[in-house]
């Protein structure tokens, strides 16, 4: 079967890939001519692992191409996904000129039949704008449909999510869109067995949003619970590990750290809070998640702070800078935060990263980034983790020591045993324990 997907970026790419490993034709359109340009040769855009081995045997096998012509894209398939970005607005509702302009665009190509299907996360009752947009668009009496079919793979972890998906989401409101969109998922859930679940657009566009929102909460939920616990001298750790083993909380999510970032989580409570402010709830349950998380950063740059107690001229150590291990994505990364509060204050930072580094230059290209944490940590006053990467478990904690001109370990993603750290001679701060 042939399908179109207009955006390119995380999503767009990797469901691209993805559809066409499943043996559909697939063509990728995207209005950054440098980005495509770059795909044509096989160099990607984002470090997902296993993304490039598997764009390169679909193209390979004429599966997969990529384009920056929407008309090509119209011309090309039946079914159309919209995956370009709905990035916040100054007053953190979704931005939706992207996906508008694609609908615009795509209206004035149609000769035939279409259906659009949104895959960018939207507000609920953007089908009606989407439509409404269309129609008037449109060049002649065609007909199309929209459908939503929400996304929900984690960056770092995109193309298992993708191929492997724990559900997949179509909301629909013809047989003939149900039908389109049953065949193009056909291959994935005899392979994968998962399940689909078919509902009206309004509640499919509602389900990305609440589940976004819901995760979320639970992160920013089990950080309230680190604040509780650091003035109860509890155990944030244990508490959460006894929490999360009762199988109707579950033990994902529930990791104390310095917050939740990236490019999802921050926009889509933002989004979500919005939408509900407009049809006329105050979702107030949401805003403290907002309010939890934007503190979180705050409480464990307050740990640094006080105990460095001037933080003019000293060389701080940021071990990790991408949002979450796996991804080279730094959009909303607690690293920014710390990396701006800290040049603000007059430090000299040291950046350390496995793949985000080149991404991250893009926003402080003047700051020095190094190759192996170790060589990061020479001559620092501090360091601070807030990535948990899998090498920085395995850090041989005497050099990381003998290299630091002052041993704070400042861990924010609880990576470390405290009395452990202490031991071994860190003036160590984690959060909850
Ligand atoms: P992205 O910024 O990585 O990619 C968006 C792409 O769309 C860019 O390459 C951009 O050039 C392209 N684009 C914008 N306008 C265009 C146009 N008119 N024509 C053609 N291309 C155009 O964004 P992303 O992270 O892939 O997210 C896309 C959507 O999916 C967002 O709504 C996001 O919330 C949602 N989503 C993202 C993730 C994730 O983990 N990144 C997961 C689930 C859902």
């Amino acid at each position: 079967m042939r399908v179109a997907i207009v955006g390119t970026g995380y999503v767009g790419l990797v469901t691209g890939a993805c559809f066409a490993e499943l043996g559909h034709e697939v063509l990728c359109v995207d209005n950054d001519e440098r980005k495509i340009e770059k795909l044509r040769r096989l160099r990607m855009p984002i470090f997902e692992d296993g993304l490039e081995e598997m764009v390169r045997r679909n193209v390979d096998a004429g599966r997969l191409n990529f384009s920056t012509s929407i008309r090509e894209g119209t011309d090309y398939a039946e079914v159309i996904f919209i995956a370009v970005g709905t990035p916040p607005d100054l007053h953190g509702k979704a931005n939706m000129s992207y996906v508008e302009r694609v609908g615009r665009e795509v209206a004035e190509h149609m000769s035939s039949y279409r259906l659009l299907v949104e895959k960018s996360t939207v507000p609920v009752q953007t089908s009606r704008q989407l439509q409404r947009t269309i129609q008037k668009y449109l060049k002649g009496d065609v007909s199309f449909d929209i459908a939503s079919n929400p996304e929900f793979l984690r960056e770092g972890t995109a193309l298992g999510d993708a191929m492997c998906p724990d559900r997949i989401v179509i909301g629909v409101e013809s047989e003939r869109a149900e039908r389109l969109l049953r065949e193009v998922y056909r291959p994935l859930i005899e392979q994968s067995g998962c399940e689909l679940l078919v509902m009206d657009i309004a509640s499919a566009e509602l389900t990305k949003h609440a589940s976004n929102s819901f995760l979320a909460m639970k992160i920013s939920f089990v950080n309230a619970v680190s604040r509780v616990c650091e003035l109860a001298g509890a155990d944030v750790e244990k508490v959460a590990h006894g929490m999360g083993l009762d199988r109707r909380i579950g033990a994902s999510f529930l990791r104390a750290g310095v917050g939740y970032g990236g490019s999802c989580f921050p926009k889509d409570v933002d989004a979500f809070v919005r939408i509900a402010e407009e049809l006329g709830y105050e979702f107030a349950l949401l805003k403290q998640v907002q309010a939890i998380n934007r503190a979180q950063r705050e409480h464990l740059f307050g740990k640094l702070q006080k105990e460095l107690w001037v933080i003019e001229e000293k060389t701080i150590a940021l071990l990790g800078l991408a949002f979450k291990p796996g991804t080279d994505d730094v959009r909303e990364a607690p690293s920014l935060y710390f990396a701006e509060q800290l040049v603000q204050a007059g430090a000299k930072l040291r950046l350390w990263d496995p793949v985000a580094r080149e991404k991250f230059l893009e926003q402080h290209p003047d700051l020095p980034c190094f190759d192996d944490p170790i060589a990061c940590l020479a001559g620092a006053d501090a360091a601070v983790l807030l990535t948990d990467w899998p090498q920085l478990k395995e850090l041989d904690l005497e050099k990381a020591k003998a290299a630091m001109r002052c041993p704070i370990f400042v861990d924010g993603r609880n990576m470390f045993e405290p009395a452990a750290m202490r031991e071994r001679g860190f003036i160590y701060h984690c959060l909850g324990r």
